[in-house]
């Protein structure tokens, strides 16, 4: 349940509520809004309809979250959740524009392409140091000198980086070098790796698994939420239908189904739902104007001879271009980017 708080309530008012959630044996999860407090009470609900919340001073609301996400959803936070990643703000009024390759090959390709996506207003680096793989024998990331590489691109471009974490026993590691953990769509139901990054103090990027609902995703969402993890970025990359033409199928309703069901801050990655470079530039501006408040985009600067998604990567030169689109539809939908 969700306890709204006068505007007017005082500290001790919040904590005398936060003591009986926690007499109850529930865990409350305190949201400060604007104007208001409110505190969600997660557990056996039965506990706490013995004692009257609704009497207490500095009370204004008790009521039930109807919905199987609680503390995601938007009854439990109406303004939406800004992530901050090293001062980028995602789900603001700034479009925020995530790109760099799929994988980490080498230092010189990811300093390069870090340098391009930088002067084309990018504002976040991505690269996997950890590649999830369909086949075993496929690239399967530079691993620990991947994540040196990217801190080196951060550190040359100021740009904070985004890489994904595959196995819980990463987390420490990828705690030390990333900014953004990402969890990836085939790993969007590993529930011990979520409740692995939910006790992190990093902010989370999650995509949607190739067969998820989206309620399926706010769930897992909520394990990151509920383990002590507010910092979550939800991604659509596409779906599996019937139809195979693209690599995935986009689902451009998810984006304002999810803005509508959550605070969180939603994203989509042309690239893995097209999985062809040509299809990007339209995708993302469709994207946009669904109301996302970022994009993911994979550039190459060497498409042909990328050791992993080349058909999907953007050159440089390109993202360039797609980003002077990005800037005029920014002010057609009164967004920054
Ligand atoms: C990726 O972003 O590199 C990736 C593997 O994406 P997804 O998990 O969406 O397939
Ligand atoms: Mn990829």
């Amino acid at each position: 349940m969700i306890i709204v708080l006068k505007p007017e309530a005082t500290q001790a008012e919040i904590d005398q509520v936060i003591d009986r959630i926690e007499a109850a044996g529930l865990k409350p999860h305190v949201s400060k809004g604007v104007e208001r407090t409110v505190i969600g009470a997660i557990g056996d609900e039965a506990a706490l309809r013995e004692i009257p919340l609704a009497m207490l001073p500095g009370v204004d609301q008790v009521l039930p979250i109807m919905k199987p996400f609680k503390l995601v959803s938007r009854e439990f936070r109406r303004e939406d959740t800004v992530v901050d990643v090293r001062g980028v703000g995602v789900g603001g009024k700034k479009i925020a524009v995530i790109a760099g390759p799929c994988a980490v090959e080498s230092r010189e390709m990811l300093l390069a392409t870090a340098r391009s996506v930088k002067d084309a207003g990018a504002v976040l680096l991505r690269g996997g140091a950890f590649k999830p793989r369909t086949s075993p024998y496929s690239f399967q990331g530079l691993e620990e000198e991947g994540l040196r590489y990217l801190a080196e691109a951060r550190d040359e471009t100021g740009l904070p980086v985004v890489t994904e974490i595959m196995d819980p026993r990463d987390a420490e590691i990828l705690d030390r070098y990333a900014d953004v953990i990402q969890v990836g769509a085939r790993n969007m139901q590993n529930f011990r790796l979520l409740k692995e990054v939910g006790m992190l103090n990093k902010p989370i990027l999650l995509k949607r698994g190739l067969s998820a609902t989206i309620k399926d995703l706010l769930l897992s969402a909520e394990y990151i939420v509920s383990n002590g993890n507010p910092n979550v970025i939800l991604c659509e990359r596409g779906i599996r239908t019937f139809e195979t033409f693209t690599r995935n199928m986009i689902d451009m309703a998810a984006v304002p189904s999810m803005k509508d069901l959550s605070h969180l801050p939603v994203i989509v990655d042309p690239s893995h739902a097209a999985g062809r470079w040509d299809f990007i530039h339209s995708i993302s501006l469709a994207a946009l104007a669904a109301g996302a408040d970022g994009l993911m985009i994979e550039v190459h600067p060497d498409p042909e001879n990328a050791l992993c998604d080349g058909p999907q990567s953007l050159m440089p030169g390109r993202f360039a271009s797609l980003m002077e689109d990005i800037g005029k539809m920014a002010v057609f939908l009164g967004r920054e980017v």
